[in-house]
């Protein structure tokens, strides 16, 4: 019989970011070294204590089914680790537990949105927000920003974006995958202009730990607090602790929502997994210093890549990523250059020459919306950094200027 899949299966497309690791891990396999950047995930181990957390929950037999919310130690502990960094002041049913910020996320779109629905996407965005929003049936409306005004979107692009169709805007600072972190006073602007028109805010903040001054993070529900009753406040264990197999993230919201996001939670997954919310419980409540540690190292390797990609000749960071742990590298000055006889028409291809020629693997930056752009996740030691910055630089200057009379289609020779 022949398969007819659904429209849904027949649209979504695999998330380029781990498609990208999925194929550096296959090079792998066969032996080779592969100056993997492409994937967003702390290259930590998850810190000790929280590990001892997830033996001990087994070992006292938290191995069963939990309430689909999350377990209420869970909510009531990230309920406090917000109340005790500033806010907003959520009480435990005003927290749903998913399984990572990924599923957090869905839930609330599945929430919010129907078919026909608008929602406003700022470009650059994070690969999955586009699949999500056409997965519950609603539009994606994508908002591009410009690198001249810090990738960031401005109340007067929202409004003019807004039809009577719009439901709901993805906010996300620090941003992947710019590493752009919006000032308090931007986003206020932002999130108000949003607000007076009746928007829902969904304000993804899972790089929150993950700010390198002067930039500052400052959460989007805190802002006003009208924003409070509008806003869901989505963020997890994932980055901050390095946690990212664990899948455990959550969405702080107003109670009637969590509700209905917990039903959909219920018929879908059943619950997160138990000794999962068992560990980020130890995260969330347990030492912090591990997070401050981590946060100091990626700032040392942000440093070391703004300073080499500011030594190779065509490419361009800017502006210098405030936060997150990714550098969005401006390439079009390569594009139209020669590489084995070929032309390097676009940041696909300067990602699949750069892995062939030099074994460095970059996530191409139409994946985000934003063509003529590679992106680079320094979630990876400065040593591999660094060599793998210095092959980048050398395959960047073997790019020959195009010939006009060269046959596009001459042989590969490597
Ligand atoms: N939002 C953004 C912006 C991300 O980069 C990611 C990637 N991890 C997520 C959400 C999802 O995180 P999680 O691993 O908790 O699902
Ligand atoms: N968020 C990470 C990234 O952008 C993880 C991959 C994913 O969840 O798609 O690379």
């Amino acid at each position: 019989m022949q398969l007819v899949l659904s429209r849904v299966a027949q649209t979504i497309r695999p998330s380029a970011t781990l498609a990208a690791g999925a194929l550096a891990r296959q090079l792998k396999a066969q032996g080779l070294h592969i100056y993997d950047f492409s994937l967003g995930e702390p290259d930590f181990p998850t810190p000790e204590h929280i590990r001892r957390a997830a033996y001990r929950a087994m070992e006292q037999g938290h191995t069963r089914y939990t309430p689909a919310a999350g377990i209420p130690e869970l909510r009531a502990a990230i309920s406090q680790w917000y109340r005790s960094s500033g806010g907003p002041d959520y009480s435990a049913d005003e927290i749903l537990v998913s399984s990572g910020a990924k599923h957090a996320l869905y839930n609330v779109l599945a929430a919010l949105c129907d078919p026909g629905d608008e929602v406003l996407i700022p470009a650059p965005y994070w690969v999955s927000y586009y699949d999500m929003v056409a997965m519950t049936g609603a539009r994606p409306i994508v908002v591009p920003t410009a690198a001249e005004q810090g990738f960031k979107l401005t109340a007067d692009a929202l409004r003019a974006a807004c039809t009577p169709r719009t439901k709901l805007v993805l906010v996300n600072s620090p941003c992947n995958p710019t590493g752009t972190v919006y000032t308090p006073e931007e986003l206020y602007e932002l999130t108000m202009a949003a607000w007076e028109r009746g928007l829902w805010i969904v304000s993804d903040e899972i790089y929150e730990k993950l700010i390198y001054p002067p930039a500052r993070f400052v959460r989007v529900a805190t802002l006003d607090v009208r924003l409070r009753e509008r806003v869901c406040t989505v963020s997890g264990v994932s980055k901050t602790y390095a946690m990212t197999g664990w899948r455990i993230g959550w969405v702080g919201a107003p109670k009637e929502l969590v509700q209905a996001m917990a039903n959909i939670q219920s018929q879908q997954t059943g619950c997160p997994c138990s000794v999962s919310q068992y560990a980020a419980l130890a995260a969330v409540t347990g030492d912090q210093s591990c997070v401050e540690q981590m946060r100091q190292e990626f700032e040392k390797r942000r440093d070391l890549v703004c300073r080499a990609v500011a030594n190779i000749p065509r490419l361009a960071l800017r502006p210098t990523p405030g936060g997150a742990f990714y550098a969005f590298i401006n390439v079009q000055a390569c594009l139209g250059a020669e590489v084995n006889g070929q032309t390097l028409t676009d940041d696909v291809a300067f990602c699949q020459w750069a892995l062939h020629k030099v074994q460095v693997n970059l996530v191409p930056g139409s994946a985000f919306g934003a063509p003529g752009y590679v992106r680079l996740s320094f979630a990876a030691s400065r040593e591999e950094l660094q060599a793998g910055l210095d092959r980048l630089e050398r395959f960047v200057q073997e790019l020959r200027p195009r010939c006009p009379s060269h046959n596009r289609h001459s042989a590969d020779s490597d």
